[in-house]
């Protein structure tokens, strides 16, 4: 049987770890990056170019089965045209609704599943309005290309409003309520064009200044995992989606709400690696293939951590018994996630264990 070849937008750490699972099974990747040393850039051809070059996007598709992508990035009408020639999964919609939050929420009111009040505003005038309609606290975000925390503010009073207006420098805005949860969780799920559909279990997530610090997984709650999964199965089935879906949520009040959807692998499921029978990277390989999804069943718990600005040393990773290291093989720079660690273990007490031993050794950025 011949290699298929697998065509990665953006050679980042999510389509390195996308080559490292796909390697055994026989696949073949070509990364389109304008960067020679992205994560990524050393494990398959490399086509050098940006994201939003639809030639450079061209030619990454004549030489591929099937193009994804690892950054959210490209625009949805340049894989609308290579789509025509060659199978781009996830689908130019998905990633189109991801792209624009007041899209993205638009399509979780149409669909009935729960979110944060949120009003549009692209004028000054309209963000004082906003504001007031939606109540102190509460945030306001640019509608596109934000991330990590990055493009939004905390509105604490109308004192704030023009400081966040000056500093996000954009009239394509959004305004939520803030919502005081009692925790953020996680759900990645894969589905194939088959219609099958694998789903992980919840994770919880912990933030620090907007960026993902820790991961647990699986986070139990019967209730809360059957809504998940209904809102899943309803953006799932209304994109007809091939690939994984992450779908974050707030939890407050024993209910969920969408925060946003990410039309890809993400920080939420690397735990997957060593922490589940099938990880996220090879289900969505399986999944963009047509293949027949993975086991998604954990195999313990699991604690992800993650690296920001720096790598620990060394001598640290290596003295701690029980945790698994990835290096990205990025440059320091504050808060840029260059790696994680991982630990699996039979319970959580265990894994807090290993944690805390980690932690009297390495003290992080954050
Ligand atoms: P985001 O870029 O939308 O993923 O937001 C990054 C982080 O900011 C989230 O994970 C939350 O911790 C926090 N956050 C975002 N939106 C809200 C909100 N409406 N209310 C409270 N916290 C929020």
């Amino acid at each position: 049987m011949k290699n298929r070849t697998v065509g990665i937008v953006g050679a980042g750490q999510l389509g390195r770890m996308m080559a490292l699972a796909g390697t055994p099974l026989g696949l073949e990747f070509v990364f389109l990056d304008p960067n020679d040393d992205a994560p990524g850039a050393h494990l398959g051809e490399l086509v050098k170019g940006p994201f939003d070059n639809l030639d450079a996007l061209q030619e990454l598709a004549n030489k591929v089965d099937v193009v994804t992508f690892d950054v959210e990035n490209v625009p949805a009408s340049a894989l609308r045209k290579i789509a025509q020639h060659t199978p781009v999964w996830p689908s130019a919609d998905a990633l189109n609704t991801a792209q624009d939050r007041l899209n993205e929420k638009s399509l979780f009111t149409q669909l009935g599943i729960p979110t944060p009040k949120y009003i549009a505003a692209s004028s000054l005038q309209e963000l004082h309005s906003a504001a007031s309609q939606c109540g102190f606290p509460c945030v306001v975000k640019a509608r596109r290309l934000g991330y990590d925390g990055r493009g939004q503010r905390f509105l604490h009073s109308p004192e704030d409003i023009e400081d966040a207006w000056d500093s996000l420098n954009s009239d394509s805005l959004i305004v939520e309520e803030f919502v005081n949860f009692d925790c953020e969780v996680s759900l990645v799920v894969a589905r194939n064009q088959n219609g099958d559909v694998a789903r992980y279990p919840l994770a919880l997530n912990t933030h620090k200044n907007g960026i993902l610090h820790i991961c647990e997984a699986p986070y139990y709650d019967d209730k809360l995992s059957q809504l998940a999964k209904e809102h899943a199965d309803k953006l799932l089935n209304h994109f007809n989606y091939a690939g994984v879906l992450t779908i974050e949520f707030f939890v407050a009040h024993g209910q969920l709400l969408v925060n946003e959807i990410a039309p890809r692998v993400h920080n939420s499921g690397h735990w997957s690696i060593e922490g589940a029978h099938t990880s996220q990277f090879e289900n969505h390989l399986r999944a963009i293939l047509n293949w027949p999804l993975g086991d998604t069943s954990p195999r313990g718990h699991s604690t992800m951590v993650n690296f920001l600005g720096g790598m620990p040393a060394v001598e640290t990773c290596f003295s701690v018994q029980g945790m698994h290291y990835h290096c990205y093989g990025k440059s320091n720079r504050p808060s840029r996630k260059v790696g994680h660690g991982t630990i699996v273990a039979e319970s959580r007490e265990q894994c807090d264990i290993v944690l805390e031993h980690f932690n009297s050794l390495y003290q992080p950025e954050l």
